[in-house]
């Protein structure tokens, strides 16, 4: 039976894991995954969620199954998190659980999907590598439109807009909410609102992948441009992650969130909804989102949240200014946002920072921000610089 299947490539970030693991040498800087990392190199689970998960296996009395949206809890309040009271509780609105942001992608897409089959799915250049899985596994077409300048590691905005004229109404425009994965590179206000417009002008479908939430300006600043979508067009998309902001990667906790134009069809898009995640998950995990809403409901614990996602943030921002101080040619790198910036760089310089310099990334020269540290900055600076022309 198994005799037809071709090896897949493997992937190349799980590859470097590896690498990373067996490499003795001891000034190694592991800049691969999509973690946030403390400026010791760690990783550690967040003070609020050990605190929930305390509160959470004192008081849990059964483990008996939560209906097909989840915790109903957690999904209002990442609704209120992510879109603010107002539009959290519009009855035209569509909210459910999800295995994190990938099971809420992958839903979306299902979605769409079954909606129309014929529109194509637009997505910037470069753009998060899983993000063409998901949407190929649906039969769903991407399409690229520009948007990012290696030139000047800033986004091609008109570019952008010039390939994004050719859209078809009822076409999907994947945005990423904040915190771009791979380059960092963030839109201004006034380029949001140009975007809101052409989605009205053009009659496109926003789909807004939101998987960092204040981890770039803070959570008020990153959900304002979301809301907007959700504000003023009459439909739009925005799947949730709360594996980055509650540091809950492996438990997989996310939510999707639909705005429909009508009542009616809001229904059928949840029935559709909980009827396509029956047939992948039929329900999602339990943990990690029971833990997230004993934090949000807490006044006390969600102060602490608050604060330490403050911490993670200012972290990450301070390494942006600090790279971008000591290298002139990557003095964008201060106004991106996220755990990623793009190097300007080659493969084989990519390979050459491995082999000679101890210094891991991915191929395509991405780098994760919070992997840099006080005691290992130096050691990046001088070796990336001598591939960075200024
Ligand atoms: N979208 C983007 C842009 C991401 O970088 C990630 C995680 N790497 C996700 C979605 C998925 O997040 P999760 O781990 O919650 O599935």
């Amino acid at each position: 039976q198994f005799g037809s299947l071709a090896q897949q490539a493997p992937d190349s970030l799980l590859g470097l894991i590896r690498l990373f693991q067996e490499d003795q040498r001891p000034h190694k800087i592991d800049l691969g995954v999509g973690i946030f990392r403390d400026d010791q190199g760690l990783t550690p689970v967040l003070g609020a969620i050990k605190a929930a998960e305390r509160i959470l296996v004192e008081q849990q009395e059964s483990k008996s199954y939560l209906g097909p949206v989840g915790d109903s809890g957690f999904v209002d309040l990442t609704a209120r998190l992510a879109l603010g009271d107002d539009l959290a509780t519009s009855p035209s609105l569509v909210g459910l659980q999800t295995p994190g942001g990938n099971g809420a992608l992958r839903l979306a897409f299902e979605l769409l999907a079954e909606a129309s089959k014929d529109s194509a799915v637009w997505v910037g250049s470069p753009t998060w590598m899983n993000h063409f899985p998901l949407i190929a596994s649906t039969g769903l077409e991407s399409r690229h439109h520009r948007f990012y300048d290696p030139a000047t590691l800033r986004i091609d905005f008109d570019g952008m807009m010039s390939d994004l004229a050719s859209a078809k109404p009822g076409d999907v425009l994947l945005l990423h909410g904040c915190c771009h994965n791979p380059t960092g590179a963030t839109f201004s206000s006034a380029e949001w609102a140009e975007i809101i417009a052409l989605c009205e002008r053009q009659g496109l479908l926003p789909l807004i992948d939101f998987a960092y939430h204040g981890l770039g300006d803070g959570l008020e600043a990153d959900a304002a441009p979301v809301r907007m979508f959700v504000e003023n067009l009459p439909e739009a998309i925005v799947a949730y992650s709360c594996d980055k902001n509650f540091g809950m990667y492996r438990d997989r906790v996310g939510s999707l969130f639909v705005k429909a134009a009508t009542l009616a069809q809001a229904d059928a898009v949840r029935s559709q909804l909980f009827g396509t995640a029956r047939a992948m998950w039929s329900m999602p995990p339990d943990h990690g989102a029971a833990a997230c809403r004993i934090i949000l409901s807490s006044p006390e614990l969600r102060s602490v949240w608050q604060e330490e996602l403050d911490t993670m943030r200012e972290r990450i921002n301070g390494l942006r200014q600090a790279v971008a101080n000591s290298l002139p040619r990557l003095s964008a790198v201060a106004n991106q946002r996220g755990l990623f910036s793009l190097l300007p760089i080659s493969t084989d310089a990519v390979r050459l920072l491995r082999e000679e310099s101890a210094i891991y990334m991915a191929p395509d020269g991405r780098i994760n921000i919070a992997g840099l540290s006080e005691a290992n900055l130096a050691h990046f600076v001088e070796a990336t610089s001598r591939f960075l022309e200024n």
